[in-house]
């Protein structure tokens, strides 16, 4: 078979299982709205989670450090990438969140790549929660180490897994919160366990920073867990993009040296660092904003409790409504669009078979009025 018979042939095979994937035009788009071939929706689809995607503050923070720094950071940071705001913002996060290092990463799929790859040999073993993200799995999979994957957020499943046999280490992978769930991961039962057969835990907060904890510190800081690796990333909460690992001196040191993500790519442009600095001084004093968004989740989860369709365990801005069956879900996440809601209907593979949901995600910057909007709109649907 040659590539273009192959290619065709998965695109076949997508739109045969009705899975084929599309990007749709936004003409424009933030925490609260967007605009798609010339008409307004109310967006309850972002990840922007506090509203700061639109920022004038960090707005301001960019353009003044494209007018003081460029707009490239001209290189790796192993060779003239590794700039002034990027040293600053790294020592920054590693106070905030009480570690010794961070280290910036070009985005969350590029750290946990490079996390995982660099550390994982091939008597080593890797056990993830079923539901972690694709750029976790996927690492793991591709990774010389052995994948198994543990029931979602079940520790005794954890432990069954650790009681197996092997011969390198282990490192235990999991989320502060889940993406296509909302729920939240019992970080100190999976921390204890992982400390009691010397695995290191990784935990993936992309969902929880600047949402979660004390100043928006996540979901290890409210749990009182201090993870061994932690991911933190920037294009949900502080509304921008990027991510960083927060670790010990060593493995700073080590992944400086082993994360190929970091010594062959260009680093994050400084002006981007610069605006990162400006989302995380609104993250620390977002308050008010965490607070704007606990209403719109009390209010959503309340109003959607007498819905035909099932709200998941989850007291995150990720708040799905399970549908069942794929087809229901599009045509659901269709009829709320013609409504001016817009929300996006998640399927499998993305989740598990018979689990197709409208993933709603809620954000500071909606009004109390856009969550009865949505409401309302469910509620007329619900009849059929
Ligand atoms: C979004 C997300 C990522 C990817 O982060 P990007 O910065 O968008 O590449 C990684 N992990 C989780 C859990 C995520 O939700």
């Amino acid at each position: 078979m040659s590539w273009s018979q192959r290619v065709q042939e998965a695109l076949e095979q997508r739109r045969k299982m009705g899975q084929y994937r599309q990007r749709t035009v936004c003409q424009q788009a933030n925490g609260r709205s967007l605009r798609i071939a010339g008409t307004n929706y109310l967006n309850f689809s972002a990840n922007d989670y506090l509203g700061l995607s639109d920022d004038p503050r960090i707005i301001n923070a960019w353009q003044q450090g494209a007018a003081r720094y460029g707009v490239g950071a001209g290189g790796s940071a192993h060779v003239t990438g590794f700039r002034t705001p990027q040293a600053e913002l790294e020592q920054r996060l590693a106070a905030w969140l009480g570690y010794p290092r961070a280290l910036l990463f070009i985005s969350g799929f590029a750290a946990n790549q490079a996390v995982i790859t660099a550390l994982a040999g091939k008597d080593d073993r890797i056990l993830a929660d079923k539901l972690s993200h694709a750029s976790l799995l996927e690492a793991a999979s591709h990774s010389p180490a052995t994948l198994r994957r543990f029931t979602h957020n079940q520790p005794q499943a954890l432990a069954a897994r650790l009681a197996g046999p092997c011969n390198g280490e282990t490192l235990v992978v999991t989320e502060g919160i889940f993406s296509m769930d909302g729920d939240s991961a019992p970080l100190a039962a999976l921390h204890q366990l992982a400390q009691q057969h010397n695995a290191w835990l990784l935990v993936d907060d992309a969902h929880g920073i600047g949402v979660r904890g004390e100043q928006g510190r996540g979901s290890c800081w409210q749990q009182d867990v201090k993870p061994d690796l932690q991911i933190i990333t920037f294009g949900k909460a502080f509304g921008v993009s990027g991510a960083a690992l927060l670790c010990s001196e060593d493995t700073a040191e080590f992944m400086l040296q082993f994360a190929r993500h970091l010594v062959y790519s260009t680093a994050m442009p400084p002006a981007q660092v610069c605006a990162l600095q400006e989302a995380l001084n609104c993250v620390q004093q977002g308050d008010d904003l965490r607070q704007r968004l606990r209403q719109n989740i009390a209010r959503f989860r309340t109003g959607a409790a007498g819905l035909r369709w099932q709200i998941m365990n989850s007291d995150s801005a990720i708040q799905p409504l399970r549908v069942g069956d794929e087809q229901a879900a599009v045509d659901l996440a269709a009829r709320l669009r013609q409504q001016g809601c817009w929300v996006t209907a998640i399927r499998p593979p993305t989740v598990p078979p018979g689990t197709a949901r409208l993933r709603i995600t809620l954000s500071a910057a909606h009004l109390p009025e856009d969550i009865e909007r949505l409401l309302e709109v469910l509620n007329a649907t619900d009849g059929g």
